[in-house]
């Protein structure tokens, strides 16, 4: 008991995000009763390791530790719900040998509350060195000067690429005749253009002094009750965006990379992405893929990944009319935003949306929906979101196995018509769930493992 003692004095000094999640009574397992019981307990919290990134690749440990931001509003109920999947199909397909080590980290409501700060730094600092961490949805403050959380994350981590994935599940309902066309996975530009965030009010001194550079010094013809918002894009966030969705189709075996853009109309910023694109297939992939362009005159595009291009407004039938001539897709962030809410749209809505926000070896895995505060813990809304996030985050940790198993349990529950209000609404005999009990559901559609 005495050693158990040190055990428990020594982690009391480590910062909260090392070791909450294990040892938290609100958050993590039961604490166990009996003395020996909880020394195994505490020897499997220190037991994880961090996931190192090395040539491009995470390498990912037995037991890798992962923090977690649980989220406000329905955070916590989804986060709760994804956990028991993620813990049960890593057991699942691996028994005893593999096992994730979840540590809570702070931020939004919660941050708030115990430290005073909506995104502290230990926050930061434990994503930047544990590479790899998922969340659910944060409160935007409301208040002069405070940033969206989720933007704030994705500038000072230089999480440059936000990556969305969008498939159908056979059965969910849809307004579209065949959802099973659709499965892009869209690459959107996560640091520049809107999200620069450079804007001025009208009347305002900066806006005046905008208004007067622009007339007096550049001759453009602009009223002074103006206002103004700066959309920078730059070839360096272009083309590390590009090169990601690229490099992605190569890996998965996917045959297209769309460049999406409004070139037609702004030529220096949109139409500079599509240049940006081509130039970057043909000086860094030249080997691997081929333009559009070039099979039209006759190339073969066998074994290569074809880059093409196609303006925003246009793309948005595309995808409803064509949606199976796309399966990567590219483009700078506003445009990414519409669209990937579009093709959400398509296959179920938000709930069933996962995401990441990935940088060169940190990533950021997360629900795509806000935080639904009128849903708060009622355990009543879909957890999918961030159980697929989930899935993703195990594909590119290279534990794709896990991934196919939650899909599978996923794909199990709904075809039993297992589902929440959501989708119970637009689904002819469902029956109703409720979060927790749709993670149940899920878990008991994994695969089972084959014992020897
Ligand atoms: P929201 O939280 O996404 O909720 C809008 C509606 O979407 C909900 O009322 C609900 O529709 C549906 N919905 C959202 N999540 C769902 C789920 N898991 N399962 C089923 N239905 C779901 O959008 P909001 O009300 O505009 O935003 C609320 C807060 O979230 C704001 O503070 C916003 O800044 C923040 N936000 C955060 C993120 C993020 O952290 N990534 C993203 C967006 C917004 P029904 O009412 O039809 O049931």
């Amino acid at each position: 008991m005495s050693r158990l003692w040190r055990v428990l004095s020594v982690l009391a000094r480590l910062p909260a995000w090392e070791w909450s999640t294990n040892l938290h009574p609100a958050i993590g397992p039961p604490w166990p009763s009996s003395p020996i019981e909880r020394k195994q307990f505490l020897s499997k919290a220190m037991s994880g390791t961090k996931i190192e990134w090395q040539n491009g690749k995470f390498v990912v440990p037995q037991h890798p530790i992962i923090p977690f931001i649980e989220g406000d509003g329905i955070g916590p109920d989804i986060w709760r719900a994804a956990r028991n999947v993620f813990d049960e199909a890593v057991h699942q397909t691996f028994g005893e040998e593999r096992r994730v080590v979840w540590s809570e980290i702070l931020a939004g409501e919660k941050a708030y509350a115990e430290t005073g700060e909506w995104l502290p730094e230990a926050t930061l600092d434990a994503i930047r060195e544990y590479r790899c961490a998922i969340k659910g949805p944060l409160t935007t403050p409301v208040g002069g000067g405070i940033r969206s959380l989720n933007v704030s994350l994705r500038q000072l981590l230089d999480l440059y690429a936000c990556v969305r994935p969008v498939r159908w599940f056979t059965g969910v309902p849809s307004p579209v005749h065949s959802p099973e066309k659709l499965d892009v996975v869209i690459f959107r530009e996560n640091l520049e253009d809107v999200y620069a965030g450079i804007e001025y009010q009208a009347g305002s001194p900066e806006a005046r002094k905008l208004q007067s550079f622009l007339v007096d010094e550049l001759s453009a013809n602009v009223r002074p009750d103006s206002a103004f918002g700066i959309k920078p894009m730059s070839a360096y966030n272009s083309k590390r965006l590009i090169a990601k969705a690229i490099r992605f189709a190569l890996t998965r075996g996917r045959d297209s990379v769309t460049l999406v853009h409004k070139g037609n109309i702004m030529k220096f910023t949109e139409g500079a992405f599509r240049d940006w694109g081509y130039e970057l297939a043909a000086e860094e992939f030249a080997e691997h893929t081929i333009s559009e362009a070039a099979t039209w005159e006759g190339a073969s595009a066998a074994g290569k990944v074809v880059i093409k291009d196609r303006i925003a407004d246009a793309m948005f039938q595309q995808v409803l009319l064509r949606p199976n001539e796309y399966s990567v897709i590219a483009t700078p962030n506003l445009n990414g935003d519409y669209l990937s809410d579009a093709c959400a749209a398509q296959v179920g809505g938000l709930g069933m949306a996962p995401g990441a926000n990935m940088g060169d070896g940190v990533a950021l895995f997360e629900a795509t929906h806000g935080t639904a505060p009128k849903y708060a813990g009622q355990d009543k809304v879909n957890p999918t979101s961030v159980i697929l996030s989930g899935v993703m985050m195990f594909e590119e940790l290279g534990w794709p196995e896990v991934a196919e198993a939650i899909i599978a349990g996923i794909e199990g529950a709904i075809a039993e018509k297992t589902v929440t209000y959501d989708l119970a609404r637009q689904m002819d005999g469902a029956r109703e769930v409720s979060c927790s009990g749709f993670a149940e559901a899920i878990v008991k559609h994994l695969p089972q493992r084959a014992t020897a």
